[in-house]
C-alpha cells in the first residue's frame, strides 16, 4: 500500500489539479510541495509533510482546510485506498525525528514518481544482447556509492530494454538501500523543469534555486534518454554541472541513450569524455532465443495461453525490437480479451501481418505509434482502447489521434478503428484538442516533439 501511494504520488497531486481546476501557481505552491511523510497501513493513515521552512508555519493549517478532502478521494480513486491524512510541518518532523521512532521505509525520501512497477530485474529478460548491460546494472543497483561504472551510460536502439533496466536500478536502490536518495527522471520532465524555472526566474529565483539543489543533492541521479537533452543549450550546462557536482562527490550517476557517447553528434568533445569515463554498455537487437523467452515470460504472466506455436510464430517474424514484440503479442491478447475467442495460428497471422509489415519496410502504423506513446506514459494497450474517460487515459488517447494523424496521415475513420472503434468526429475532435494546446503549452510541445523522435528513429 505504502508503495504504491508513494509511487502515484505525483498523479494523486495532478489528478487534484485537473479534477479541481486548481490553478498552475496554487497547484505549485500548496500541493507540488506536499511529501509523504509516512504511512501507516493497518490505522488506514498517513503523515503529510508540509514544508513550512518556504511556506510558512500556518501554511498546514490552511492546506489541511482546503486540500485535505480532495487529497482523500483523488488518494482513493487512484489506489483504492481511504486513507485518514494528518499534515505535520516539516520542521517539526525533523526535530522529532533524531531518534528511532521511524521506520526503515519511512526514512526513505522518495523523489522517483513515475517508475513502472513491471520494470523490474525480476521481469527483465537476459540474452546475449543485454547480458553485459545487465549485468553492469546489478552491480551498479547493490553497491550504488562504491561502483566501478560512474556514470553507468546504457545505449542502444528503440524499443531494447534500456528504460526497463533503469527502472530496475531505482527499484532495486530504493527497495534495498533505503537511506539514499534517489532521484530518477526522464529527460523530458528534465527540460521541462529547467526550462520553466529559469523563464520564472526574473520573477522568483527559489524555483531555479530549489531545482538545482533538488538535483544536486541525491545519492543517484538517472535520467532516461539523456540524449534529448544534448543541444539544449541552458538545460544541458545545467546539467552538465549537475553531473560535475555529483560527480565529485562520488555519488552514483546512471544515464540512458539512443547512442555511444561517441556518436552523438551534437555531444562537444569535452562532454563526450565524461560520459565515457564509466563504461558505456549497449544492449543490442534480442536473437530468436531471447525473443520467445520473453514471450514466455509474458505468457507466464499473463491468463490467457497462446501457446508454443504462436509465440513462436511472433518470435520469428518480428526481429526489430522488443516493443515490437510485446506490441504484437498485446495485441493477440487483446483481440482475445474484447472477442471471447481463441486465438489460432491462421487468426494470428491476420492480426500480426501489419506489424510484420512494419518489421521488414520500417513503415510507420498507427498501431505502432499507438503503442509507443501508451508505453511512454506507462499506459495500457487496453485502457487506451476501452471507455475509461479519466483524464489521463482520455489525453494520452487525443495524443495518439494526434500523431497518428500527423505521421501516417490516415483518415479520422481509420485512426477510430486503432483505438477501440471511435467514431471520425471523435478522432476529429482529439486532433484538434491538442493542435490547441500545442500553441500556448511549452510542455507538451516538448513531449510531443520527443515522441515524434522516438517515432521516427531520430
Ligand atoms: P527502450 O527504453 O530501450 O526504448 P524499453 O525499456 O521501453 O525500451 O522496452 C520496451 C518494452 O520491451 C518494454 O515493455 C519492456 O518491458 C520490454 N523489454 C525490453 N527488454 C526486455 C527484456 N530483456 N526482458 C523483458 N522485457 C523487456
Ligand atoms: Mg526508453
Amino acid at each position: 500500500m505504502e508503495q504504491l501511494i508513494r509511487s502515484k504520488w505525483l498523479e494523486i497531486l495532478e489528478h487534484v489539479k485537473n479534477e479541481y481546476s486548481i490553478t498552475e501557481v496554487c497547484y505549485k505552491t500548496w500541493l507540488l510541495p506536499l511529501e509523504i511523510y509516512s504511512v501507516n497501513e493497518s490505522e488506514e493513515s498517513a503523515i503529510i509533510c508540509v514544508n513550512d521552512e518556504e511556506l510558512g508555519e500556518n501554511s498546514k493549517n490552511h492546506i489541511q482546510k482546503k486540500y485535505n478532502i480532495l487529497l482523500q478521494i483523488a488518494i482513493e480513486e487512484i489506489t483504492g485506498y481511504h486513507l485518514t491524512l494528518e499534515y505535520k510541518n516539516k520542521s517539526e518532523l525533523e526535530k522529532n525525528n533524531g531518534g528511532a521512532s521511524r521506520t526503515k521505509t519511512n526514512t526513505r525520501k522518495n523523489l522517483s514518481f513515475n517508475l513502472n512497477d513491471k520494470y523490474t530485474f525480476d521481469t527483465f529478460v537476459v540474452g546475449n544482447n543485454n547480458n553485459f548491460a545487465h549485468a553492469a546494472a546489478l552491480a551498479v543497483a547493490e553497491s550504488p556509492l562504491q561502483s566501478e561504472f560512474n556514470p553507468l551510460f546504457i545505449y542502444g536502439g528503440p524499443g531494447l530494454g534500456k528504460t526497463h533496466l533503469i527502472h530496475s536500478i531505482a527499484h532495486y536502490i530504493i527497495e534495498n538501500s533505503p537511506e539514499l536518495q534517489v532521484l530518477y527522471t526522464t529527460s523530458e520532465q528534465y527540460i521541462n523543469e529547467i526550462v520553466n524555472a529559469i523563464r520564472n526566474s526574473k520573477q522568483d529565483r527559489t524555483t531555479l534555486n530549489n531545482i538545482k539543489r533538488k538535483y544536486r543533492e541525491v545519492d543517484v541521479l538517472m535520467i532516461d534518454d539523456v540524449q534529448f537533452i544534448i543541444g539544449k543549450d541552458i538545460t544541458q550546462e545545467e546539467f552538465f554541472n549537475t553531473f560535475n557536482t555529483l560527480y565529485e562527490q562520488g555519488k552514483q550517476i546512471i544515464l540512458t541513450s539512443d547512442k555511444h557517447p561517441n556518436q552523438m553528434e551534437k555531444l562537444e568533445e569535452r562532454y563526450k569524455s565524461r560520459f565515457n569515463w564509466g563504461l558505456p554498455v549497449d544492449i543490442k537487437a534480442p536473437e530468436y532465443e531471447t525473443r520467445l523467452a520473453i514471450l514466455r515470460k509474458k505468457e507466464e504472466k499473463e491468463g490467457i495461453k497462446l501457446g508454443e506455436e504462436i509465440l513462436k510464430f511472433i518470435a520469428e517474424n518480428i526481429k526489430t525490437n522488443i516493443r515490437d514484440l510485446e506490441g504484437a503479442y498485446n495485441k493477440l491478447i487483446l483481440r482475445s480479451k474484447l472477442q471471447h475467442c481463441d486465438i489460432t495460428l491462421d487468426t494470428a497471422i491476420e492480426d500480426i501481418k501489419d506489424l510484420i509489415l512494419t518489421n521488414e519496410k520500417m513503415k510507420i502504423t498507427n498501431d505502432y505509434i499507438i503503442n509507443i506513446v501508451v508505453e511512454h506514459y506507462g499506459l495500457t494497450l487496453e485502457e487506451i482502447n476501452s471507455k475509461n474517460r479519466s483524464q489521463k487515459v482520455a489525453n494520452v488517447r487525443q495524443i495518439c489521434m494526434y500523431l497518428c494523424r500527423k505521421i501516417t496521415n490516415s483518415s479520422y475513420e481509420e485512426i477510430g478503428s486503432n483505438l477501440g472503434n471511435r467514431d471520425r468526429t471523435t478522432v476529429m475532435h482529439g486532433y484538434n484538442k491538442i493542435d490547441d494546446d500545442l500553441k500556448k503549452d511549452a510542455a507538451l510541445q516538448n513531449e510531443i516533439d520527443i515522441l515524434m523522435k522516438i517515432i521516427n528513429h531520430q
